[in-house]
């Protein structure tokens, strides 16, 4: 494996057409242990040239047969790179954990899941039934799922495996060639599996990676008139500009952007399983997740006791390197730590109440980008910690009243991505779901561990589309109608 070889000295990374090849321009980037802030290795920086070489490969392989090979034999070649990642998944941890500064615990979680997407889209591929119409007498109508031909993959930093294999999974399974472009902060896990790919016998050309930076490889992908769909996974900020960018060719986008969601515990809540969940909903990957509980709302009459609980288990908290498996790792990078101290700072400076803190770990390297979780509240609802995202393990909690104050908080920012409830009471659970504007609401859980099958996606900030589950199959395909007259 050219790529887990590479880790630690120099690599030729990008992929195109099944073969490993530096930037046409030779530049590099080099990638940095968000655990010691060292550089150990560097990936290559790829630009509009090495965007269109991609394209044109994946186009080629998609009209040399992918797109219209049978279903099963698709599927069963996904189901295969499923199994090789599995059976690799120690090594596509290390390089994540390395990579990306997660626990290892968290990486090996990742590591899964990624080969449980694919393992998922490879026994979907077959599985992806058209529609018939009932239209006039004397004409038969139906539509059919095409795939669209050639696809672009704009992964972020925090789930690269995860992120990646949900989309590229879903992508392959419905018969596109992709185009990836990872995060330049994290790049490594998605060329490991892209080279898994051409071990499992996925054909040259429809599995390519670019890495590089966002403005330059990224945007290039974004504005390149080859391609024909877009998944884009990140900040809201430069989703728009990728949709700006599709647009000018009139091409479709998912965007999975950003959230601020809110776990809302009721009075009557189970607080013994509420606390442990509370406090993985935003320490999980040091909070640099989309999906993080970053608010927390709790009825006025157990805010005292549920505070109180909180508090001992933030303190318990370690943050340290990913490698030493810490619950809490490092933050990607400086420029994501310096904005998450400016957002504390700012809550401090206006005399927001810090209600708990976590710890160093003793033995966390200097030279690591972390930041100590935190428990504020109660936070005024218009404060920046309460309606930004932080991308840290920063938790802004709030009194409320009634069932609708804890509405009118709950969806009172501008994203709309996911909700977790806690009540025993089964009337108001029903009556939650209903109310709460985002596209995935959890009952007395967090995140139902994962959920490959679950769709998932945004409403408002929080972006369109929709991703995972049979869902996100669909999301890659294009319908076709077809209408038959026959008297
Ligand atoms: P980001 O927007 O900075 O980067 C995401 C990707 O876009 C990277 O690959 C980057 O190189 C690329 N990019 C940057 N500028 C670009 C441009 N001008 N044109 C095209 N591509 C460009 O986001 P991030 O900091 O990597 O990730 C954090 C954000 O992602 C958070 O807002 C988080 O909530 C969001 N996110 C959302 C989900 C979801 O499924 N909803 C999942 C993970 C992360």
């Amino acid at each position: 494996m050219n790529v887990v070889a590479s880790v630690g000295r120099k690599a030729r990374s990008i992929l195109i057409d099944g073969v490993h090849c530096a930037a046409a321009d030779g530049s590099e980037i080099e990638v940095l242990d968000p655990g010691n802030g060292e550089v150990f290795t560097t990936i290559s920086s790829g630009d509009a040239a090495d965007v269109d070489a991609a394209v044109t490969s994946a186009r080629k392989a998609s009209e040399a047969g992918w797109a219209t090979m049978d279903a099963r034999e698709r599927g069963l070649k996904l189901i295969r790179l499923a199994a090789l990642i599995d059976k690799n998944r120690e090594e596509l941890a290390t390089i994540e954990c390395r990579d990306t500064g997660k626990p290892i615990r968290q990486a090996r979680s990742d590591a899964e899941f990624c080969a449980r997407y694919f393992d998922f889209y490879g026994t979907a591929a077959d599985k992806l039934h058209g529609e018939t119409i009932p239209f006039r007498p004397g004409y038969t109508v139906f539509a059919v799922r095409e795939p669209w031909g050639v696809t672009g993959h704009i992964i972020p930093w925090n789930y690269p495996a995860q992120i990646m294999g949900r989309s590229v999974g879903a992508a392959l399974a419905a018969g596109n060639a992709c185009v990836v472009k990872p995060a330049e902060d994290a790049s490594l896990s998605t060329l490991f599996v892209a080279e898994l790919g051409l071990d499992a016998g996925l054909p040259a050309g429809v599995f390519n990676v670019v890495t590089g930076y966002g403005y330059t490889a990224g945007a290039a992908l974004s504005a390149h008139p080859g391609i024909d769909h877009i998944s884009f996974t990140g900040s809201p900020g430069t989703g728009t500009q990728v949709q700006m960018a599709a647009a000018r060719n009139n091409i479709s986008v998912t965007m999975e952007l950003g959230g601020k969601s809110p776990q809302i515990v009721f009075a009557d809540a189970n607080l013994d399983e509420a606390v442990p969940s509370i406090i993985a909903a935003i320490t999980q990957n040091a909070g640099q997740t989309c999906s993080a509980g970053s608010r927390l709302l709790i009825q006025r009459p157990i805010w005292n006791e549920l505070v109180a609980r909180l508090k001992p288990a933030f303190e318990a908290l370690r943050v340290g390197h990913g490698a030493q498996d810490h619950v809490v790792g490092p933050l990607i990078n400086s420029r994501q730590r310096e904005r998450v101290q400016a957002m504390t700072a700012a809550a401090l400076a206006s005399g927001v109440p810090l209600l708990a803190e976590a710890a160093m770990a003793t033995d966390a390297p200097a030279g690591g980008f972390y930041v100590t979780p935190k428990l504020f509240g109660p936070v005024p609802e218009d404060h920046r910690i309460a309606q930004d995202e932080i991308f840290g393990p920063i938790l802004a909690a709030f009194p409320f009243d009634d069932e609708a104050d804890a509405i009118r908080i709950a969806n009172g920012t501008a994203y709309g991505l996911v909700a977790g409830v806690w009540t025993l009471d089964g009337a108001r659970q029903m009556r939650m779901v209903h109310r709460l504007k985002c596209g995935q609401v959890f009952i007395n859980n967090f995140g139902a561990a994962g959920g490959v099958e679950l769709p998932f996606g945004g409403v408002r900030r929080s972006g369109f589309g929709r991703e995972k589950g049979i869902e996100g199959l669909k999301s890659f395909t294009v319908l076709k109608t077809a209408a038959f007259r026959h008297g």
